[in-house]
Formats: structure tokens, sequence, C-alpha cells
């Protein structure tokens, strides 16, 4: 048996969003046997791993419930989906589960793989084979025509490797949702938003609503959670009425798609740091610039700013996403930015911006009711700070300031294994950028008539 003695500063545990005092950690094979005071801990037996963090903040691991394991920090759609194989991307992927892990993120829900690679990668993991975060592991993205993820023409459609499911029935919809379930997953993710929209610029949702509830009850049915990409007002509505568990986005919802979450129980995770990175990094040269997409991305912040706003104020629980593999999100290094974009953007203090990278976050894991928060009985993951992030929510994304990532009771490997970016995503074949007539030229001074 490992027994683990760990005496703490300040312990915000999750449960409340209150903090203690000279605390003490027990943990017995993975297992928190003792939180509470240091002045009433029991005495370690001989043999037993005592470690005095006296100065440290300890809270639970962070849970990141939008990471995209198969999608390699990709720079387009056609990196994702074209230039790897299943085999490569399961390689890469568990690779960068570490790297994840190293951030202090100790559970992980990815929404949206290709084939059985977030199950291949959760259960090797689980089996101790390697280092990871928990994993709540899906499969392709269930898609439909002119749907988030169909994002190759028709003749194209979306060949077994993609990481969408495209379904182009309802049978077809239940056929692949019963086939997800049988592979293993944890919940199955659907792509709600259409790329198709109204004369008022409103987005069209991908599914009917009816289509929506059949899956959703299918996938429930089943034991697999549910998990959906929602930008648009109609794609919340139907989601909310269908009664999907976690919902992603949600930008452009209204007051009535509040009052349906609510009504569902849902948990809303706005994944700002993907469109907050996208606005603050891209370079003039970036596509993201030149064809106005940051711009998109920054009205888009406005906008879901004030109803997400609103939804907090009606008590829907907020979880926290990243959008991690994207090459504006790249693993290991932006998991704790939503919990800033939490507090400065929607007015969480940073104790309710900690409860939902944690508590709330867990409640999207599978065995949810082991982690996300410090309670005898429950798994001893977290995490050891020089400095308090409810006086700056930033120490999260300082790794000078994490001193230590624990997963059940161990102490997880800090390094992170440097990595060639050009071997590893980056395969488009993109090699200009420009058209080069001769005016375009003699106007960049390499050329006189
Ligand atoms: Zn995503």
């Amino acid at each position: 048996m490992s027994t683990l003695h760990l005496h703490c500063q300040t312990l915000f545990d999750g449960a409340s969003l209150n903090t203690r005092q000279q605390q003490t950690l027990v943990v017995e094979n993975g297992l928190l046997t003792y939180v509470g005071p240091r002045s009433s801990a029991p005495a370690p037996q001989p043999g037993a791993q005592v470690v005095d963090a006296a100065d440290n903040f300890v809270m639970p691991g962070l849970v990141d419930v939008h990471t995209h394991l198969a999608f390699g920090n990709a720079q387009s759609e056609e990196d994702i989906d074209i230039w790897t194989t299943d085999e490569f991307r399961a390689l890469r992927g568990l690779f960068f589960a570490q790297h994840v892990l190293a951030a202090g993120v100790t559970s992980m829900v990815c929404p949206g793989d290709s084939g059985q690679l977030s199950i291949a990668v959760r259960n090797s993991i689980a089996a101790g084979m390697f280092d990871g975060p928990r994993i709540a592991a899906s499969s392709r993205v269930i898609t439909n025509r002119q749907s988030l993820n169909d994002w190759f023409p028709s003749r194209v459609g979306a060949p077994e490797y993609f990481t969408a499911r495209l379904v182009t029935s309802r049978s077809e919809a239940i056929a692949e949702v019963r086939k997800q379930a049988k592979d293993g997953v944890d919940l199955i993710k659907i792509a709600m938003d259409g790329t198709h929209r109204r004369p008022n610029g409103e987005i069209i949702a991908a599914f009917t609503a009816d289509e929506t509830k059949e899956m959703v009850d299918e996938a429930h049915r089943l034991g697999c959670k549910v998990a959906t990409h929602a930008y648009g007002r109609e794609a919340v509505m139907y989601a909310a009425k269908a009664g999907v568990d976690l919902v992603f986005h949600a930008f452009y919802m209204d007051d009535a798609c509040i009052e349906a979450l609510l009504q569902a129980g849902s948990i809303l995770a706005p994944t700002m740091t993907f469109p907050q990175n996208t606005v603050d990094f891209c370079q003039p040269h970036d596509p993201a610039i030149t064809t106005g997409y940051a711009g998109y991305c920054a009205r888009t912040l406005e906008v879901g700013s004030q109803v997400l706003k609103r939804a907090k104020a009606a008590g829907i629980p907020f979880a926290c996403g990243s959008d991690s593999g994207f090459a504006v999100t790249p693993y290991g290094e932006w998991h704790a930015r939503e919990l800033e974009l939490l507090v400065t953007r929607l007015g969480f203090t940073p104790a309710e911006a900690l409860f939902a990278a944690t508590n709330v976050g867990a409640r999207c894991m599978p065995r949810g009711e082991t982690l996300g928060t410090l309670e005898v009985g429950k798994q001893a993951d977290f995490l050891l700070l020089d400095g308090s992030p409810l006086d700056d929510i930033c120490v999260l994304q300082d790794r000078s300031k994490l001193k230590a990532v624990y997963k059940a009771g161990q102490p997880v490997r800090m390094e992170r294994s440097p990595y060639n970016p050009k071997q590893v995503s980056d395969f488009n074949s993109l090699k200009w950028t420009d058209l080069y007539t001769r005016d375009r030229v003699a106007q960049l001074g390499k050329w006189s008539v």
C-alpha cells in the first residue's frame, strides 16, 4: 500500500467556493482518505511519504472538456483529415496527452476524434501503459450535409478516416450512435450548426429538432453522454430540447435557449480560448486574418459574452474547454486560459472559475462522481501552485508557478519532450500565398518591364 501525507498552506477543495488554511491530504492507493486541518490529521505510518508543501496552494486537477486528440495542432481542415493515418494520429495523440497532463489537466473530454483514437489512448493510459489524463472518449463527430466537419465538397464526402461521420438519414444516424456505443465511447458528439444561414444571418441547424432528439435519446439509452457544437440559436435550442449533456459555444443563443438549457440541466462550455487566441495571436499573413475569420471571432466573442453572462446569472453550470488541437491552441499550452476568460469576459470570480474547471468539468467525465473535488473517497488528482489563482487567475498559466501535478496520488512527469512541428502536423501542401502576375511582381520590386 502506498500512502502520501501532503501538508499545504491553502486548499481549494472544489466542493464549494471556499478555501481553508493549513490543511493536510492523506492519500492511500490513489484515493483520498483524509482531507482536513493539519492539526487533527492522522500521524503518518512508517513508510508513508510526507510532502511538506507548506507554501503552496492546492486545488483539484483541471478538467478540460474540449480537447481534440486527433487534430494534432492542425493549421487547416486538410491538416486534420487528410495528411495523416489513423495509426500516426493515435501515436501523436498519446504523445500530446502527456503534454496536456503536464499542464495540470488531469481529466479531459475528447469530443470528436477519428476512428477509435481517444478510446485507445484512454484505455492505454487507464491500463498504466502511458502517462496522460483521464479521458472521456468519443469517436467521429456525427455530422450532416452542410454541417461542421463536413467541410469538403460533397463529392469528397467523409471517408472512414475523417474526423466526421457523415450521416444522410435517421437510420444511419441511429446506427452510428449504436456503433460508437459498442466501440466503447463515453460520449457522442453531434455537430449541430449548419453552414447555411437565413437572410437575417442566423445559422440554420444541421439537424431538425426531431432528428436531434432521436440521436440523443438513443445515446442516453445506451449509457453515453452527448456533447454538441452549437454556435447558433436554433442549434442550441434543439440540443437543449433533446437533453444534450454538454453544449459548446452557444455564442448566438437567446434567452429562450437559456431557459431550455436550464430545464435540460445541460452544462455549457463556451470554449472562448479558441476564438480569443485567434484574435490575439494571429499575424497579418495568417489566412485567419486575410479571410476575415479573426474579425468574425472578435465579433462572436463580443456578442457571445453578453448572452453568456445572462446564462451564468440564470444559474447554468459552466465548464472549461480550450478546443486544444489546433495550431492556435496547441496541446499543453492554453488549457487554463479559459478560466481567465471566464473572469475577464463573463465576470466570474476566480473561485467560480476554479469551480467550473474542476467540479463542473468532472460531471462530464465517466465516473465523474469520483473526480473534480478533493474529498474523502475521491481520486487524489491535484495541483500544487506557488501563488494563489484566487488572487490572480493567470497563475494557472504560469509554468514556473505550477510546482507539481498529482494524478491518483502520484506526481506526474513535468518535463515535456520537445518535438518537430513540421513532422507532427503542418502537412499542408500550400506553397504560395500570393498571385505572381507581372503587375504584382513589379509592385513587389522584383520585376520591371
Ligand atoms: Zn472543438
